[in-house]
Parts: structure tokens; sequence; C-alpha cells
């Protein structure tokens, strides 16, 4: 039985980094944040994050092809097929998510699972009002669901409130996030499983747990 290969769907707010966090830490499975994999690049000065650098400097987004880069280069590492691993914030369209299907097809991967985190625009306010991201480690934490103690946070860096976590932003961007996201649980239908994500962690934890349980038997 080879490793998981998942995709976690879902808003900021839904939960998906803190779980794809937990299921790394406690199942040992890999944790590909596009976030993570852009800052590392941009602070390791790698090619790829010296290109990302000169868009985000510009004020452009980072176009998919450089994304799916980073990604592949991650991907290559023989550690994937023997861990398996969560691809978090990507994609995020239709052209994104093709891309990502020939990049799996040429490494012969195939993907698992897809799991959407569904939550409303209301709940989503209320916890991104508590989130809070540690300024060394870039773990997220939040004052009410997932606080930072001395044993989940052991880096006991600087915690703060992102920028764009205001009501505001927060509705654009769910706004956004909903209408480019409808199109992709139709095109991975077959593998997605939806998660009610305003549950507590814990029991949405324990529903994908027992979904890639099932996929290792
Ligand atoms: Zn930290």
């Amino acid at each position: 039985m080879s490793a998981p290969i998942m995709i976690f769907l879902g808003t900021a707010g839904s939960g998906k980094g803190t779980q794809a966090q937990k299921l790394s830490e406690n199942l040992d499975i890999i944790h590909l944040s596009t976030g993570d994999l852009l800052r590392e690049a941009r602070d390791n000065k790698t090619e790829l994050g010296k290109a990302a650098e000169s868009y985000i400097a510009a004020g452009d987004l980072v176009p998919d092809a450089l994304i799916l880069d980073l990604i592949k280069e991650s991907l290559t590492d023989p550690k994937i097929r023997e861990k398996g691993c969560i691809l978090d914030g990507f994609p995020r369209t239709i052209a994104q998510a093709e891309g990502l299907s020939s990049l799996l097809e040429a490494l012969s991967i195939s993907l698992d699972k897809v799991f959407l985190f569904d939550i409303s625009l209301e709940e989503t306010i209320e916890r991104l009002g508590g989130r809070r991201i540690c300024a060394t480690c870039h773990r997220i934490f939040h004052i009410k669901h997932n606080p930072a103690t001395a044993e989940s946070h052991p880096c006991d860096g600087n915690l703060k409130i992102r920028v764009d976590d205001t009501e505001e932003k927060i509705r654009y961007r769910y706004t956004v996030y909903q209408e480019q996201t409808a199109p992709l649980i139709d095109y991975y239908r077959s593998k997605l499983v939806t998660l009610d994500a305003s549950e507590a962690p814990d029991k949405v934890y324990e529903t994908i747990k027992g979904q890639i349980m099932a996929l290792e038997e």
C-alpha cells in the first residue's frame, strides 16, 4: 500500500492548515503548504525563490507555473512515496488543478483523496478574528480553539494577527474563494470528501484520520 496523497481545499479560517499540521505531526505525513514552500524558497534564495520574489516585489501574483515547479521539487523527494503528503493551498482554480494533474501523472503519483473544508462566512469571520500566527515558525494558533502553549509551541515566537484578517478582507477572500472553488468540487468529485469544518477540530481530525486509515487497509 502506498502512502496517501491528498489535497486540502478550504478558505482561510476553515482549519485546513491546522489539521494538516496535526496530521503531519501525528502521522508523519508531509505537509506541503504553498505559502511555506514560497517562503522557504525566498528565504533560501533558490532560483525559484528569486523568481517568485520578483513577482511579489512588483505586487503581482506568483504565476501558476512557478508554484507548480516548487511543488514538483517537493514531490520528487522520495519521502513523498514513503510518507504521503497533504497539498495545502493549491490548487485553487481549475487551471491549477489541471496543471497539478499533469504533474502528478508525469511523476506517476496518484491522488487518493480531496478534502473539502466546508464552512460558513460567519464562522470564518469568528475564527479569523482569533487567529494568531507565529512570526518565527509560521505556525497558526487560535486564542480559543488552538491556543499556543509551552507544549504546542516550543519556539515561543511572537504571535501576531495577520494584516489581511479584517472583516472586509475576510468577506472578500471568502467570496473569491467560493467562486474559484466551486468548479473544483466538480473536478475532483470522484475523490472528494466534504468535511463539516465548523465542527470541533478534534472531531474533524478524527474524520480525516478515519478516511486515511480506510485508504491504508
Ligand atoms: Zn513559533
